[in-house]
């Protein structure tokens, strides 16, 4: 991943996206309509979310592996500790070891079901990501990747804390963090001079920013819910002042605004030198798609077969 990073000849910054394992068959043809789409605007990478049933997974090992195999896409796969032992840990990594897969986002994952559960290790398992870095490292010959929380991780007490254990992930052998998403560009800023601060060389590892483009109001409860915290008191006022006072959302407005901050904090983060633009995209190819548009990024045809 690293390798795709930093400004491209032609001066534009890399973008990558992010799907989630689909639930079904209809999901997963959705997931392979956004991962053709996102071939012809050459992503950095995309990368495959972890979830936490059991079938789920399965099928997440199965799809993912796929991705790396019969597409052009450099596949990251996520990886979670929650309800695995060590020894699963190894054979997950080796299954997408099997796939040609060499990039892993290490995480410690969630308690299924809350954010903010209390987290039970595994009794064979590991305590945090920072140890799983170090059980893929010693595996072999794998590019690890970490996450990163511009506000603070939602368990830590406070944001020095935070970037200690971040920079301790990336000493454990991370060579990049990609961030949880948020609306404040300034958040982002900020952590990128706490890491360098705590550590001037593994601090200074590329900290790939996270965005979301928002399409409805009931996005906005995915993404409070996917970073555990409130959006900017500004954003959401733009977003419900599109919505309207009527009984029904004025989704078109609402879509259009939500692409419109997508595209503002883009720009500031290009204008701020980030190394890539990593995208949640809910396995749909034309929200991102539109907030690519807005900053320039071309799509190669389409192949003659589509
Ligand atoms: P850790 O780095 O282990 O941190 C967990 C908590 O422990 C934090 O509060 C941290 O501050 C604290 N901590 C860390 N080290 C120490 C220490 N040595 N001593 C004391 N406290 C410590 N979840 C999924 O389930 N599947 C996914 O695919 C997934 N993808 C994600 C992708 C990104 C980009 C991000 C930002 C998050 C993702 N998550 C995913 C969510 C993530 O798993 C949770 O936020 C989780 O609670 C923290 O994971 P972590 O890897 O940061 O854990």
């Amino acid at each position: 991943v690293v390798q795709q990073l930093g400004p491209r000849p032609d001066g534009s910054i890399p973008f990558s996206v992010e799907f989630n394992p689909p639930r079904d068959a209809a999901g997963e043809a959705r997931l392979w309509r956004a991962a053709r789409e996102f071939e012809r605007l050459h992503p950095a990478f995309v990368s495959m979310t972890y979830g936490a049933g059991g079938s789920t997974r399965d099928r997440t090992i199965r799809v993912t592996g796929q991705l790396a195999r019969e597409t052009t896409l450099l596949t990251v796969a996520h990886l979670t500790a929650v309800d695995h032992s060590v020894a699963e840990l190894r054979s997950i990594v080796g299954a997408y070891a099997d796939s040609g897969i060499r990039n892993l986002l290490v995480l410690r994952g969630d308690p299924p079901g809350d954010v903010l559960g209390d987290w039970v290790k595994h009794p064979e398992g590991v305590e945090y990501a920072e140890d799983l870095v170090r059980m893929v490292r010693d595996l072999g010959d794998f590019h690890v990747g970490v996450a990163s929380f511009p506000q603070g991780h939602p368990r830590s007490d406070n944001l020095d804390d935070d970037t200690r254990y971040l920079v301790a992930k990336l000493r454990a052998g991370a060579e990049y963090s990609i961030t949880q998403m948020f609306f404040d560009p300034e958040h982002y800023l900020r952590l990128r001079d706490r890491a360098i601060a705590c550590d001037p060389v593994e601090g200074a590892k590329p900290i790939i920013p996270e965005l979301m483009p928002i399409t409805s109001l009931r996005t906005v409860e995915r993404a409070v819910e996917l970073c555990g915290r409130p959006l900017p008191a500004r954003v959401m006022e733009r977003l419900h002042r599109a919505a309207g006072d009527g009984p029904e959302e004025n989704r078109a407005a609402v879509r259009e605004v939500g692409i419109e901050i997508a595209t503002e904090i883009a720009e500031r983060l290009i204008a701020e030198g980030a190394p890539c633009l990593h995208f949640i995209t809910l396995n749909f190819a034309k929200a991102t798609g539109e907030v690519l548009a807005n900053l320039g990024y071309t799509m190669s045809p389409a192949p003659a077969h589509a």
